[in-house]
């Protein structure tokens, strides 16, 4: 039975007293109801002390700003916000949604609401990013200085193995991926409660009560926004495009997991198209061998196919856990094993989970990362070129180099880049147009539904030699072999730019200058093999030239 401590007898301007509900503090990276560590535990405070869950989104377009999150994010954001928040209301959760500025202030916000709903505890998952950490300092600095009036616990759910958990024999963080998957390994083998996997319980309902109640009940009231002032998106075809490649919710998450681990992969399939309904049940005898995640060990790197999962938009809201990713596929190998060996596809897949654990456990423990300060302090005094009209070439998918500028329309379509695209783009731009490596990770952020601090920024530092594991400086992608190697049809490039729709054979990877100038595509803009060697000597002495 729960008590709905309030002065309700008094009326509705009364307080609740002191300890009357329990508050999960939702963020941008937890937007689901199962499976979420903070909300469960939340959960099951309220149950034991009998009094209602009430759950609390802050919009902080500050926060967007600060980032480079763009429209399409936040939009997605939005979407499933709506989702989860009809999920919560069917338990009578309510989901309460506001709009914070400045953010300085959040903190106090924060704690007023909370002392306005009588909590007397908070609960919510870890964000690893600098100021957020800080921002949830203060929270619990400011709560004590109140006289503790509210406990502030934060836990970690973002990732499988908590950072801090893999460290080297010295204590510290690895900067290597290979030895940090190996010690990653280790971690997942222990069973029940203990594992990382375990999957955290369901929120339990609160009574219906709770929606008579003069100050929760109001809490029921909150909508979310349609959008936030600054990160709209004015054009309806793009909402509409978005939409369909990315529809929100649990739901839908799972089945796009579903597809991946169940379903055969078709070159079709390649542009904007609607995941649930496009091939969504082409069932494959045996999906181990069969379907994507089975053929995901050789094929992974094929642009002119839809091998992957496109699950990255929902991991990095958080509207699947990886845990939950994990865990589907353990029901595809044998005696149910977890899989992370190189010679499956499964467990290439559970390999490149392994990747994004990596990147936010380097954010967590060398924060100078999200600083815009390169790994390799040595880096920092690379010499970048400036010249204006190559970076928006670049951006508008208009270099020259096919297979990069089907990349960067592939993002402005979709909202999302295949990985080995997002890597000769990147590396296109940081080593043969010279441009650094930030004003990339910007734009990809602005323009990817995924946009994800710790795994953009550890992948532009890769491509830009400047980061943990980085690609070394000389070995230098070229972008037509690239092409020829992951686009072996050319039907990429062909899905992409339109200009090139009609180019058969080899010519669709490097056009004649003649055919280009024919069907009014670009000439590259720098001579790849130059380009490669001036990189090379600025690489090699930062600053020298
Ligand atoms: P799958 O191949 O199906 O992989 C499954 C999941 O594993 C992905 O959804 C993702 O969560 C994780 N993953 C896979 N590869 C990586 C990787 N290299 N690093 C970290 N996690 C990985 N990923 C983002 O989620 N957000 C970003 O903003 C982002 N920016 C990137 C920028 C650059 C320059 C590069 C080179 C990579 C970036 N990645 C980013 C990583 C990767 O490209 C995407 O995660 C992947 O393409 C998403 O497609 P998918 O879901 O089909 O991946």
């Amino acid at each position: 039975m729960f008590k709905l401590l309030s002065g309700a007898a008094k009326g509705a301007d009364t307080l609740p007293a002191k300890g009357a509900a329990v508050v999960y503090w939702m963020r941008m990276e937890d937007l689901r109801a199962s499976d979420n560590r903070a909300l469960a535990l939340a959960s099951a405070q309220a149950r034991h002390d009998g009094v209602p869950l009430l759950a609390l989104f802050v919009l902080s377009p500050q926060d967007y700003v600060a980032h480079d999150r763009g429209a399409r994010r936040v939009d997605f954001t939005l979407r499933n916000l709506q989702s989860v928040r009809a999920s919560l209301a069917a338990k009578h959760i309510p989901l309460y949604t506001t709009t914070h500025a400045p953010r300085t202030t959040l903190p106090a916000r924060v704690l007023a609401l909370l002392k306005q709903w009588g909590a007397a505890r908070l609960y919510a998952n870890i964000e690893y990013e600098v100021d957020e950490l800080r921002r949830d300092v203060r929270l619990r600095e400011l709560a004590e200085a109140d006289g503790g009036g509210v406990a502030c616990t934060f836990v970690h759910d973002r990732c499988i193995v908590p950072p801090g958990q893999v460290l080297t024999k010295d204590g510290r963080g690895y900067s290597v991926y290979s030895p940090f998957l190996r010690a990653w390994i280790p971690h997942l083998t222990p069973k029940g409660e203990d594992s990382p996997l375990a999957c955290a319980p369901d929120p339990v309902p609160n009574s219906a009560a709770v929606r008579g109640h003069p100050v929760y009940g109001a809490l029921f009231e909150s909508t979310v926004p349609e959008y936030v002032e600054g990160f709209a998106m004015d054009d309806p075809e793009e909402r509409e495009r978005m939409r369909i490649c990315w529809p929100a919710g649990e739901d839908a998450a799972g089945q796009v997991l579903d597809r991946f681990l169940h379903t055969m992969a078709r070159s079709s399939q390649l542009g904007a198209v609607d995941p649930l309904k496009e091939g969504a049940r082409v069932p494959t005898k045996n999906p181990n061998r069969d379907s994507r995640v089975g053929k995901y060990k050789d094929e992974r790197d094929r642009l002119d196919a839809d091998t992957t999962s496109r699950l990255s938009p929902y991991l990095a809201a958080g509207v699947i856990s990886a845990r939950a990713c994990v865990r589907a596929t353990t029901e595809l190998t044998a005696n149910k094993k977890i899989d992370v060996s190189r010679d499956t596809g499964v467990g290439r897949w559970n390999q490149e989970i392994a990747w994004r654990d990596f990147y936010n456990h380097v954010l967590a423990l060398f924060p100078r990362v999200s600083m815009g300060r390169p790994f390799q302090e040595k880096m920092a005094d690379v010499r970048w070129e400036s010249e204006g009209g190559h970076l928006q070439a670049w951006k508008d998918g208009r270099t020259g180099v096919p297979v990069v500028d089907a990349g960067m329309r592939q993002a402005r379509a979709m909202g999302w880049m295949h990985n080995r695209v997002r890597m000769i783009a990147a590396m296109y731009l940081t080593k043969d147009l010279m441009i650094d490596w930030r004003l990339g990770e910007k734009h990809f952020m602005e323009t990817l539904v995924d946009g994800d601090l710790a795994s953009n920024n550890g992948g532009w530092q890769w491509s830009a030699s400047t980061g943990v594991d980085p690609a070394p400086y000389f070995r230098i992608f070229n972008p037509y072999t690239q092409s020829h190697k992951v686009d072996p049809t050319g039907e990429y490039i062909r899905n992409f730019v339109p200009e090139l729709a009609k180019v058969r054979g080899e010519e669709i990877h490097q056009p004649p200058p003649g055919l280009a100038d024919k069907l009014g595509y670009p000439r590259p803009l720098v001579d790849h093999n130059e380009a490669r060697q001036r990189a090379i000597r600025r690489y090699k002495n930062p600053g020298a030239e």
